[in-house]
């Protein structure tokens, strides 16, 4: 059965104190999951081995993280590498997200380097792509998300496809309040996993879990995780607070 996550992008905010009370609070709360279903939390890296104690001994919370450098070690300052975030007990990384393509300015091939290194690891990429305004209202969103698709994961085995999991976030819906309709995510979800299957075939696609991401919020989540290809969310703002990111858990939970 395809796998339903949702996770939460803490991206630059909260500090030690601040995460370790987020992640107390949804602990407290957690429902109980069906085996199918998983959270994670990605916290900034500084949190990571505190959250990793934290979650000790939880069946259903896996830590993630935001980024990691391309390469294994090296004279990068300033940067974590994917073996570092697995030795921290990292189990998914986002890779792609928008606010790295746009504001760090990372690459295509950069990307592509990255989702290889986090599979070396032996964890799962959460890879983002979206388009922007701009190329939604030209409808040209679907060209460039399977353009997105193809430049970052379809160097991948069919094997190593496996262990991605792919967010569409369009950059419109990222922290504007401006949420894609059910049409619009169903839409994108059922073309995405129709990419897939044109590279890898039916049943890579039918496994590969698509998860909806811009302005998920506990009122809009269980109408979008009711979507037959969206299998939960990548969540930003919502996931700062336990109870709303436990409302969006429990309407996974309830998909
Ligand atoms: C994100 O940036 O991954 C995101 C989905 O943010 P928000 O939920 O705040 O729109």
């Amino acid at each position: 059965m395809r796998k339903k996550i949702v996770a939460g992008n803490w991206k630059m905010n909260l500090n030690l104190e601040e995460g370790r009370e987020l992640v107390e609070g949804i602990m407290t709360g957690m429902p109980v999951l069906k085996e199918n279903q998983t959270v994670v939390v990605a916290p900034p890296f500084v949190h990571l081995a505190h959250t990793a104690q934290q979650l000790q001994g939880q069946q259903s919370i896996y830590l993630g993280a935001q980024n990691c450098h391309q390469e294994k070690s090296g004279a990068y300052t300033g940067e974590v590498s994917a073996p570092m975030l697995q030795s921290c007990g990292v189990r998914y990384v986002i890779i792609g997200h928008s606010e790295r393509r746009e504001y760090f300015h990372e690459t295509d091939a950069q990307l592509a380097a990255k989702v290889n290194a986090v599979l070396l690891q032996g964890m799962t990429v959460i890879f983002c792509c979206g388009e922007s305004l701009e190329v939604r209202d030209a409808n040209q969103q679907n060209d460039f998300v399977a353009r997105q698709l193809e430049a970052g994961l379809f160097h991948l085995s069919a094997a190593q496809v496996e262990s991605v999991v792919v967010a569409y976030e369009p950059i419109w819906a990222i922290g504007t309040g401006r949420t894609a309709s059910t049409e619009q995510a169903q839409e994108m979800h059922a073309h995405i996993r129709q990419t897939l299957a044109s590279q890898y075939g039916e049943a890579v696609a039918q496994n590969t879990p698509l998860l909806y991401g811009g302005s998920c919020k506990p009122d809009n989540a269980a109408a979008l995780f009711a979507c037959p290809d969206v299998d939960g969310g990548l969540i930003g703002g919502a996931a700062l607070k336990s109870t709303d990111f436990l409302a969006i858990i429990n309407a996974m939970a309830g998909a």
